[in-house]
C-alpha cells in the first residue's frame, strides 16, 4: 500500500493464500475466522507460502497491527527479519487517550467500516485505513511536535522516522496556533460565605430532595445519621459511624458538608475506591447541588504520582535513550496539548510504560513549587492544589489523606472538617503510607534514577565526567551488593515453605543463622549507598543548573529511603515496629516494616487538626461494638469517660446501644477492619440496617492499631 500525501491509503496488489497447518482446526478459531478444514484442503505449506510472500514484500517495512506477533510466526517459517510499522504503537502515541488500542476499536472511532473482521486479508486492509487516519492525525500536529517526534523516531525504527518525516512535511501549516493549546478552566473564585443550611429541612418529606432529586425517598435512617453528622461538624471531635446499604449515607454527610462550605468552612471528604469518588463528584454532588440551588466550589485532589511534573518531563525529554522511553516521551507530547489537568488517569498507559511514569510523575516529595512558578505551561499538582485551596469541599482517596498526615499537612489545603467514608480501609491504607520496605525493583530502580540524573549525563559530556564516572562505579557497586541482600533475605524465606510470609522476630534474628548474612549483606548495601551518596553530593557541588541540582537531590532522597529501610528492617527495627519478610507474586523477596500502632498517628494526622472528624462506613462495629473502630479512628471510648461524650452520644439513634454493648463488653483480640468486615458478613438485609454512631472529645487517650501481617 501507499500512503499518499494528505493521509489517503491506497492499496496496491495484494497477496492472499491458506496455508496448510499439519493439523486440524481447533474449534475456536473456525468459530473467530469461519475457516474450516475443508477451506485447507490442498494448501500450500508454511514455508512455500512464506517464500511466495517474501517475494511479494521486496524489501518495503511491514505495516500491522501489534505486528511483531504476526512476523514472528513469519520469521520462524523463514521470512527474513524486515523493519515494521506497528499501528498500535502508532496509535499509542497519537491517540493517547484513548481508553483501548484493538484495532476494531480504532476502526471504529475512525468511522472505518471493515468488511469482516479476523480474517487476515480483510484486517490487513483495516490496518491500512487505521494507518491513514493515524496519518491525518500526525499531520495536524503542531510542526514543532513533529520535529520532536523525528528526533525519538530512530529510536522506534527507520519505518518511524520515515512516518514522521512526511508528516512533518506535508502538516497543516499554520493550522496549529496557540488559541488550540487547551488552557485550563479558571479557578473557581471562592463564593462569599453565606447562611449554613438546616440540615433536617433538606431531607423532610415536602423538603427540596424530596421536590427536586429524582428518585428520593425519604429515610428516617438517612435523616438520623445526617443530624447526627451536622452535630459532630458544629460540637467538634470525632464521630465514628456506621451505615449500611441503603440508607444513603453519602447524602447524609455530603448535605451537612455544603452547609458547613456554605458557611465558609471547608471540609475534606476522602474515599478508598475511585468509583465511590466518581460517584461523589459526577453524580452525587452536582444533583445535590442543583436541587438545593448551591454553588459550592468541589476539587477532586489526587495523589501526586497521579499528575504529570513539567519540570522532570522536561528532563526526561532531553535523556529518552530507550524505546519505551522514546514511546512514553512521545505520547505525553502528543497529550500534553489537550490536557488541562496533566492528570495520569487520562492517559492509556500500558506496560514499561505505566512503570516509567514514577520518572515525569509529580510524586517528588523534594519539589518546589516557587522554583517552578514558571514552568512552561504551568505545574499541574499546583494548579490542583490551588483550585482546592478555593474549594469548600475537597474530594479526596485515602492513600493521599494518609500521605498528608505523614507529611504533616503539605500535601491538602487545611480543612475544618473531614469525612472519611469507606474508613474500613482506612487502616490498610494507612499501614502502606507509614511503612517503609526494602524491594529489589524499587531500590534498583532509586538507583538508576541516580545514575541517570540529568547531572550525569551532562557531566559525562564535560569536565565533570571524572565525578561522573565514580558516580556510576558507586552506582553499579551498590547494585552488587544490592543482589547479595536479596539473595540473603530470600534464602530466609525457604521456598520450598508453604508460607509467603515470614514474621522477623527478635528470637529470628538472635537464632536463625540465615539472619547472619542478611546483616552483613545489608551493612555493605548501606556503605554502598552512603558512597552513592557521597558521589551525588561531590557532583552536585560542580553543578549549577538548578533543575539537574533538584533532580539530583530528589533522587538522594530516595536512596535516604533505602537506608532507613535496611536500618529499620535489619539492623536497629524500632520498637513497636513489625517486621516481615514477603514473597511476591513474581517470586521475589520484599522486607517489609511497619508501626504496630497506628491508631495514634491517624488520631495526630487526621482528627487532631481540624474540629471534627467522621469515619463512616457500612461495616464499622465489631462484636456489635464500635470500641474497635473508635481506638483506630479517635481513641478508645473506655479510656475516659466524659459528660461531653454521653451528651454526644445520646443524639445518635443507636448510641444508647451501642454505649451499652461498649460498657459490657472488651475489645476483641486484634482482629483487622477487613477481617472485622468479612467476618460480619451475612445475608443481606432487604431493609437498610439503621446507622449507629459513637462520639468521642477530641484529644484524650491512647490509640492502638496491631497490624498483623504475619
Ligand atoms: S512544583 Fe515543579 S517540581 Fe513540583 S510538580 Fe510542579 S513542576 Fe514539578
Amino acid at each position: 500500500m501507499r500512503l499518499d500525501a494528505g493521509g489517503s491509503v491506497s492499496v496496491g496488489e495484494r497477496f492472499t493464500s491458506f496455508v496448510d497447518p499439519g493439523a486440524l482446526l481447533g474449534r475456536a478459531i473456525t468459530r473467530l475466522t469461519g475457516i474450516r478444514d475443508t477451506d485447507l484442503a490442498g494448501a500450500p505449506p508454511a514455508d512455500v507460502v512464506v517464500a511466495q510472500l517474501a517475494k511479494f514484500m521486496g524489501d518495503v517495512p511491514v505495516v500491522g497491527h501489534n505486528v511483531g506477533f504476526d512476523l514472528a510466526f513469519l520469521e520462524r517459517a523463514g521470512l527474513p527479519p524486515r523493519q515494521r510499522l506497528d499501528t498500535v504503537e502508532l496509535a499509542s502515541i497519537l491517540m493517547p487517550t484513548a481508553p483501548t488500542y484493538a484495532l476494531q476499536s480504532l476502526a471504529a472511532a475512525a468511522a472505518i467500516t471493515p468488511d469482516a473482521a479476523h480474517r487476515a486479508l480483510d484486517d490487513a486492509l483495516t490496518c491500512a485505513a487505521v494507518l491513514g487516519d493515524l496519518a491525518r492525525k500526525a499531520r495536524e500536529l503542531p510542526p514543532a511536535v513533529l520535529e520532536e517526534a523525528q528526533a525519538y523516531a530512530p529510536l522506534l525504527g527507520a519505518p518511524f522516522v520515515e512516518f514522521f518525516r512526511d508528516a512533518l512535511a506535508s502538516s497543516v501549516r499554520g493550522a496549529w496556533t496557540d488559541a488550540r493549546i487547551q488552557t485550563p478552566p479558571p479557578i473557581a473564585v471562592a463564593q462569599p460565605p453565606a447562611a449554613a443550611l438546616a440540615v433536617a429541612p433538606v431531607f423532610a418529606h415536602d423538603g427540596p430532595l424530596a421536590r427536586r432529586l429524582a428518585g428520593y425517598e425519604e429515610r428516617s435512617q438517612q435523616r438520623d445519621l445526617a443530624a447526627a453528622i451536622e452535630r459532630a461538624f458544629a460540637d467538634g471531635g470525632p464521630l465514628v459511624a456506621e451505615a449500611g446499604t441503603g440508607v444513603g449515607k453519602s447524602l447524609a454527610y455530603l448535605v451537612p458538608a455544603l452547609s458547613r462550605a456554605l458557611a465558609g468552612e471547608r471540609v475534606i471528604v476522602s474515599t478508598h475506591t475511585l468509583p465511590l469518588q466518581d460517584q461523589l463528584v459526577r453524580k452525587d454532588l452536582p444533583a445535590l447541588q442543583e436541587a438545593l440551588g448551591t454553588r459550592v466550589a468541589v476539587t477532586v485532589l489526587k495523589g501526586r504520582s497521579n499528575y504529570l511534573c513539567p519540570r522532570r518531563w522536561q528532563q526526561f525529554r532531553g535523556v529518552a535513550q530507550t524505546r519505551e522511553e522514546a514511546r512514553l516521551a512521545l505520547k505525553t507530547l502528543v497529550w500534553r496539548l489537550g490536557t488541562t489537568t496533566g492528570d495520569r488517569a487520562e492517559l492509556n498507559l500500558l506496560g514499561a510504560k505505566s512503570e516509567l511514569w514514577s520518572r515525569v510523575s509529580a510524586d517528588d516529595e523534594t519539589c518546589d513549587a516557587r522554583r517552578c512558578a514558571r514552568v512552561a505551561g504551568g505545574c499541574y499538582l499546583q494548579r490542583a492544589r490551588d483550585a482546592a485551596a478555593k474549594s469548600g469541599l475537597v474530594v479526596t482517596n485515602h492513600a493521599l489523606l494518609l500521605q498528608d498526615a505523614r507529611m504533616r499537612g503539605a500535601l491538602l489545603p487545611t480543612a475544618e472538617h473531614l469525612v472519611v467514608d469507606e474508613a474500613h480501609r482506612l487502616e490498610e491504607v494507612a499501614t502502606d503510607a507509614f511503612r517503609v520496605a526494602l524491594e529489589d525493583r524499587l531500590v534498583r530502580r532509586a538507583l538508576d534514577r541516580v545514575s541517570r540524573a540529568p547531572a550525569v549525563t551532562a557531566a559525562l559530556r564535560d569536565d565533570r565526567v571524572d565525578a561522573a564516572e565514580t558516580l556510576r562505579r558507586e552506582v553499579a557497586a551498590a547494585h552488587e551488593r544490592a543482589g547479595e541482600v536479596f539473595a540473603a533475605l530470600g534464602a530466609v524465606l525457604d521456598p520450598r515453605a508453604l508460607e509467603d510470609r515470614l514474621r522477623v522476630t527478635p528470637g529470628l534474628r538472635a537464632s536463625d543463622e540465615r539472619w547472619l548474612p542478611v546483616e552483613l549483606a545489608g551493612e555493605r548495601l548501606a556503605d554502598a549507598v552512603a558512597g552513592v551518596m557521597t558521589a551525588t553530593d561531590r557532583l552536585a557541588a560542580r553543578t549549577t543548573d538548578e533543575d539537574e541540582q533538584a533532580e539530583l537531590a530528589s533522587a538522594a532522597a530516595e536512596l535516604t529511603g533505602i537506608r532507613s529501610a535496611v536500618a529499620r528492617g535489619i539492623h536497629n527495627p524500632r520498637a513497636g515496629d513489625i517486621v516481615w519478610l514477603e514473597r511476591r507474586a513474581e517470586g521475589d523477596v520484599v522486607l517489609r516494616v511497619a508501626p504496630s500502632h497506628l491508631g495514634e498517628a491517624i488520631r495526630r494526622g487526621l482528627v487532631e487538626p481540624r474540629r471534627s472528624a467522621v469515619f463512616t462506613s457500612a461495616t464499622l462495629a465489631v462484636a456489635d461494638s464500635f470500641a474497635f473502630a473508635m481506638d483506630r479512628f479517635g481513641r478508645a471510648p473506655s479510656a475516659r469517660r466524659s459528660t461531653t461524650r454521653r451528651r454526644r452520644s445520646s443524639s445518635c439513634p443507636m448510641t444508647a446501644r451501642s454505649r451499652a454493648t461498649r460498657s459490657s463488653r472488651t475489645r476483641p483480640p486484634r482482629p483487622s477492619p477487613r477481617s472485622a468486615a468479612s467476618s460480619r458478613a451475612g445475608p443481606s438485609s432487604s431493609s437498610p440496617r439503621t446507622p449507629r454512631c459513637a462520639t468521642s472529645p477530641r484529644g484524650s487517650g491512647r490509640s492502638r492499631s496491631p497490624v498483623s501481617p504475619c
